[in-house]
């Protein structure tokens, strides 16, 4: 029996426009590259290739979804590392130097891996203390980390305690905050950006993510524990993603006039069209399942009013019913709500994966029906 997997968010959903436009991407990697660790030793992050840094902050300029002036861009084995390097910088500056481990908080529904992160090592200097909507911030300093657009749900998204209190430290995941997936309404400007080559291209395997810090103490940390950890970064996939991104910011450049023509804009349609077919296939379900509704807003990247088409689906069930549980009778793994923080009424679904995979599970989501408890 084929089961499908919409548990993790492995983005393949790009994979037809890179097997158009891959040629544009080669470059040629020489027996006598990538030979010493360092790559500027002039920057705060030495072993960053100057040509990957230039991508990034080009990128952002053309998306205008974050802004670079002034900031320290510190490269990372994806994203992930980079949220740990942010904990550890954060959590060992001097203003924050505590007897007790620093709570790390997030509003639930949570991205389930920040909490798995921070309780990996059992650190002394930070531990997981949950949704940030119910944390009283006024004891002690603590760190939110804010993601948005939000997995699992969606969500744009604000800080939830830390500007309440003056005692909170901010990490912004910025993640899905590209205009394949949500409207750009602003440059992000926030003390710590995140993002990562794995949601802004598809490019999940080639382990490239930055942060954005304004704060060269944090940046000259958050490098020293990608050198004690990892001894920075491959400068083959820094040369690779510095490709791809030039490649699409470039394309942007040339049609900017016609966003629809860019890698963002036939990314963006993809996604709708997904959101559509699901939408279409619970229509007539709202027994059953229902979908957060996403107000149209202006994205200033392609000059136009459109809906978000997040990267994953967040389906809310009727009391009483295990959502993961109901969709794993019918053969589809997602990833239920608890592991978000919430309610098992809810689970996630990848909206991201291969096309194949995609129509066969909204197949399977057309025929399903509720259970209730004693049909379980
Ligand atoms: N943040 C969020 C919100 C994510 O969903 C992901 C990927 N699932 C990441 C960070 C990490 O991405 P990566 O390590 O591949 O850069």
């Amino acid at each position: 029996m084929w089961v499908s997997t919409f548990c993790s968010g492995d983005p393949s959903v790009f994979e037809p426009y890179w097997r158009k436009n891959g040629g544009k991407c080669t470059i040629t990697i020489s027996g006598h590259d990538s030979l010493s660790y360092f790559s500027d030793p002039n920057s705060v992050c030495w072993y960053m290739e100057p040509e990957l840094q230039e991508a990034i902050r080009r990128v952002h300029r053309v998306v205008g979804n974050a802004e670079t002036e002034g900031c320290h861009v510190v490269a990372g084995t994806g994203s992930t590392v980079l949220f740990q390097a942010a904990l550890y910088a954060l959590s060992t500056s001097s203003s924050s130097v505590a007897a007790e481990p620093m709570k790390v908080v997030c509003a639930a529904p949570y991205y389930s891996q920040y909490k798995e992160q921070v309780e990996l090592l059992q650190s002394r200097l930070y531990e997981w203390g949950g949704d940030a909507e119910t944390f009283d911030g006024s004891a002690a300093p603590f760190i939110e980390v804010v993601t948005s657009p939000n997995n699992p749900d969606g969500s744009l998204r604000e800080a939830a305690v830390a500007n309440k209190t003056g005692n909170g430290k901010l990490i912004h995941d910025l993640a899905y905050y590209w205009p394949n997936y949500t409207p750009i309404t602003r440059p992000a400007d926030y003390d710590i950006m995140l993002f990562t080559l794995t949601k802004c291209t598809g490019h999940a395997g080639s382990r490239i993510g930055w942060a954005l810090v304004k704060d060269v103490e944090v940046a000259k940390k958050m490098t020293t524990f990608m050198q004690i950890t990892t001894i920075g970064v491959s400068k083959d996939s820094q040369l690779r993603a510095a490709k791809i991104l030039d490649v699409v910011a470039e394309d942007c450049e040339q049609h900017a006039a016609d966003a629809d023509k860019t890698f963002f804009g036939e990314s963006r349609k993809l996604m709708a069209e997904r959101w559509e077919k699901l939408r279409e296939a619970v229509k007539d379900k709202k027994d059953v399942f229902t979908l957060p509704k996403y107000p149209k807003r202006y994205c200033n990247f392609s000059g136009r009013y459109f809906q978000p088409a997040p990267a994953f689906g967040w389906l809310e069930c009727k009391e009483g019913c295990d959502a993961s549980a109901l969709m794993k009778a019918h053969n589809v793994l997602t990833r239920g709500g608890e592991t978000f923080g919430v309610s098992s009424r809810y689970t996630r679904i990848s909206m991201i994966g291969r096309e194949e995979e995609f129509e066969r599970f909204i197949e399977r989501i057309s025929g399903i029906q509720c259970v209730d408890e004693e049909d379980e």
